[in-house]
């Protein structure tokens, strides 16, 4: 067993007051101004085609003066066009998983990697991951940064790391249980995944898994893919968020209490924004989340649209903790797909299947165009419930409740549909690009 304990790795920062967050913030908004402006001919531009002299934004009152970064400002300046530092003051590079076109690349000094760390040590620290326990680590490792950065989180608790990174399931499996792994680290359409791939290698994983925590992030999931998780493996699950041009992950993580995500308030300073007119939002209004890191050296960002819609919360939270915190993901606005002309978050397509008993783990989101938006859900189910109208029939209703468009039940047999090591794509869009 693993002591568990008060330990709180780096608890000063963890157990900030209100009043201490917003003079870092405060202080360190100011600064940051100034080091973008100095050191980078990005910001530099950005400012003054804004009109906006750094000296102009003397507080977080000022923060709505800076413009936005977005994405594209970032491919636009591939690899390194908005390094703030002399190349040899670089520790390391990552670049995002960008399927098409450049990547992304993220520098970091040496202090950005150890503030990296130590935030990952905070989600490890915040989960309950003592030393001694054995993390298997499967994200993977490489450009990504989910390896690597679940990596110096589980390494600056004291926890041992087992780096399996993504892939082969069955060494997965067999690993998990001979190394008696207590915390899991990885997708969790992975592992959804491993739920059914550990009994069709015949494990019964309560009681050959010894699992308490897991750590789980990189992706949109719903309430039910949690439950699932917990049912089938008795662990406590956790969200994590992140994303690679914020360093990666270790952005915020869910503590015990898991009414929302802290994001760490020393660290970035989060708002919420209309996505369609930039207007800054109140707290608990939901909209797309802009983060402004405080005080990283290689690569400034400043109040950068993450494309994530969520809600923040700033009360405080029954664990004691004072960073406030953002609501469960409800997708990134990438992912939001427009059928016929409303919104669909393919949360909300697996937030309605999991609900349904009878139904399989795997689904796919297709969407096709013959004179009409044509929305299909293809879902695994049990043989002899593949012909079932009863089922078809509240699988399209619940789908209508939620969504508020007419949806297509396919069901299929169970091992049919594609399965995913990383990040899952669940969506198929057929549709003509303009
Ligand atoms: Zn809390």
């Amino acid at each position: 067993m693993v002591p568990r304990g008060n330990f709180l790795f780096d608890r000063r920062a963890q157990m900030l007051k209100p009043k201490q967050l917003s003079s870092i913030q405060q202080a360190s908004i100011r600064k940051l101004v100034h080091y973008a402006y100095r050191n980078t001919a990005f910001y530099r531009k950005r400012f003054d085609d804004a009109g906006v002299r750094p000296e102009s934004v003397k507080s977080l009152d000022d923060m709505s003066k800076i413009p936005f970064t977005v994405k594209t400002d970032l491919r636009d300046n591939y690899p390194l066009g908005i390094l703030a530092v002399p190349l040899n003051r670089l520790y390391c590079l990552h670049a995002s998983s960008g399927t098409t076109g450049k990547p992304i690349v993220v520098a970091y000094t040496r202090g950005d990697l150890e503030r990296w760390s130590r935030l990952m040590g905070r989600t490890f620290d915040v989960a309950g991951v003592r030393k001694g326990d054995i993390v298997q680590n499967m994200y993977g490792y490489g450009l990504f940064t989910g390896g690597l950065g679940f990596h110096y989180g589980a390494r600056a608790v004291g926890a041992i790391v087992v780096p399996t990174s993504v892939g082969n399931t069955k060494r997965q499996l067999m690993l998990m249980k001979d190394l008696q792994t207590t915390v899991a680290a990885c997708t969790p359409s992975y592992m959804v995944y491993l739920c059914e791939a550990s009994r069709a290698e015949g494990y019964e994983p309560r009681k050959d898994f010894v699992l308490r925590i897991g750590l789980f992030g990189a992706e949109p999931w719903s309430e039910e893919a949690r439950k699932r998780i917990e049912d089938s493996f008795g662990l406590r699950a956790h969200d994590c968020y992140g994303m690679s041009e914020l360093c990666g992950p270790g952005v915020a993580i869910e503590c015990e209490q898991r009414e929302g995500l802290h994001v760490w308030g020393d660290e970035f300073l989060v708002e919420t924004i209309d996505p369609d007119t930039g207007e800054v939002l109140e707290p608990g209004r939901e909209g797309e989340l802009v983060f402004t890191m405080l005080s990283r050296e290689a690569m400034p960002l400043l109040r950068y649209r993450s494309r994530d819609l969520s809600r923040v919360f700033e009360d405080e939270c029954a664990c004691g903790r004072y960073h406030s915190r953002i609501a469960r993901i409800k997708g990134r606005s990438d992912d939001m797909l427009i059928v016929g002309g409303v919104n669909v978050f393919p949360s909300q397509v697996e937030h309605v299947l999991m609900n349904v008993p009878g139904l399989g783990d795997q689904y796919q989101i297709i969407v096709s165009h013959e004179e009409l938006d044509r929305l299909t859900v293809k879902v695994e189910t049990a043989k002899h419930r593949l012909q079932d109208p009863e089922l078809t029939k509240t699988v399209q209703e619940d789908l209508y409740a939620t969504l508020g468009i007419r949806a297509n039940v396919e069901f299929l047999e169970e091992g049919t549909l594609p399965r995913h090591e990383g990040k899952a794509r669940r969506v198929v869009d057929l549709r003509p690009k303009e």
